[in-house]
């Protein structure tokens, strides 16, 4: 995709902002860093405009977010209705599902859509939904670059760098293409404080986060000749390390790393009768439709669902689907 592909969607954009003054970005549940990097960007966008932006998400924020530039604009869901929203701008949020239903609250106002999971429901007013992007903040900077350069602080371009390195596995994953290489060094070149990024979201690691990794790796176990790994975070783990699931994410990536693995789950105990998944895919294997199976969603390689019931059985469950997978059942 390139700013041209939507060069009256953006124009659509631009007048929609320039044409408002309240606006409420939203992302999806346990936002990540893609969705709160594009969401902050996008705000630090529209308040130099001279606009009004709330920001919410629901789930749990990881904490190291809240440091970035914009973070300031995030709100509770209570304070949304008072605030009136007159445009909605949904970041990294496939579905109304994913972000709670929040546009229930605000009524019908339009909604700018700006996603690139391929199962999104094009529920925008305008909708950029590209799939083949790497992150959502490769469609905010091309719509950046697109109306106004100028506009692209090092502000900005620090939170949409994160979005990048945040959804390419700090460029190792798949969809680590000519764009999003191309668009992190344009980023830089905004000014984006990649070495500072990299150092405190990818190197650095709370001790509670190691001491919660030793039995997560300690519950890897192998299926399918080594073809299939599963990892589980049991609450009993959190209350020995203190700490929380949000302190989790990547653990599954070392199961990924595995010589020999092609498909990957790790299981979080929620609740005694509550267990999300995250599904990780290293072959041709798409497991977003496994995950759609049971109401969940995501990318052919990275994707996720929750089931009510308890660990050991979503466990069991979700196993027995993956060797269906990789025997060819
Ligand atoms: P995670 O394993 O949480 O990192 O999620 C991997 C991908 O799957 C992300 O793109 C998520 O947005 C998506 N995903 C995770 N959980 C769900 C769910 N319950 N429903 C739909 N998509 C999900
Ligand atoms: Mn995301
Ligand atoms: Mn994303």
């Amino acid at each position: 995709m390139t700013g041209e592909t939507y060069r009256s969607e953006f124009g659509r954009i631009l007048e929609l902002i320039d044409n408002n003054d309240r606006f409420l970005m939203i992302g999806h549940i346990d936002p990540d860093g893609d969705c709160l990097g594009s969401m902050f960007a996008m705000t630090l966008f529209v308040r130099a405009r001279g606009k009004d932006v709330v920001c919410y998400a629901p789930g749990d924020v990881p904490e190291r977010l809240l440091g970035l530039p914009g973070a300031d604009s995030l709100t509770d869901r209570d304070m949304i209705a008072s605030f009136a929203p007159q445009v909605v701008i949904a970041l990294d949020s496939p579905t109304h599902g994913r972000t709670e239903n929040v546009m229930d609250i605000v009524g019908d106002v339009p909604v700018v859509n700006m996603d690139h999971h391929p199962s999104n429901e094009m529920y925008g007013e305008v909708n950029i939904v590209d799939e083949s992007a790497a992150a959502a903040a490769l469609l905010v900077f091309r719509f950046l670059e697109s109306v106004d350069p100028e506009s692209i602080t090092p502000d900005i371009a620090s939170c949409l760098y994160l979005g990048i390195l945040m959804d390419t596995g700090s460029f190792r994953f798949q969809n680590t293409d000519e764009d999003a290489l191309s668009a992190a060094g344009r980023l830089i070149g905004y000014g984006a404080r990649a070495y500072e990024l990299t150092h405190e979201f990818v190197y650095m690691k709370k001790f509670r986060t190691l001491k919660l990794l030793v039995p997560v790796l300690d519950s890897l176990e192998l299926s399918c000749e080594g073809r299939i790994a599963t990892m589980q975070i049991k609450r009993e783990m959190l209350e020995s390390s203190g700490a929380e699931f949000k302190d989790s994410e990547g653990f599954i990536d070392y199961g990924a790393a595995i010589d020999d693995v092609e498909l990957v789950a790790l299981f979080r105990e929620v609740g005694p009768d509550k267990t999300k998944v995250s599904l990780r895919s290293r072959n041709h294997h798409d497991v977003s439709l496994l995950a759609g199976r049971y109401g969940g969603g995501g990318h052919a390689k990275a994707a996720g669902l929750t089931i009510n019931d308890s660990i050991d059985n979503v466990t069991k469950t979700i196993l027995r689907d993956l060797e269906g997978l990789v025997s060819g059942r």
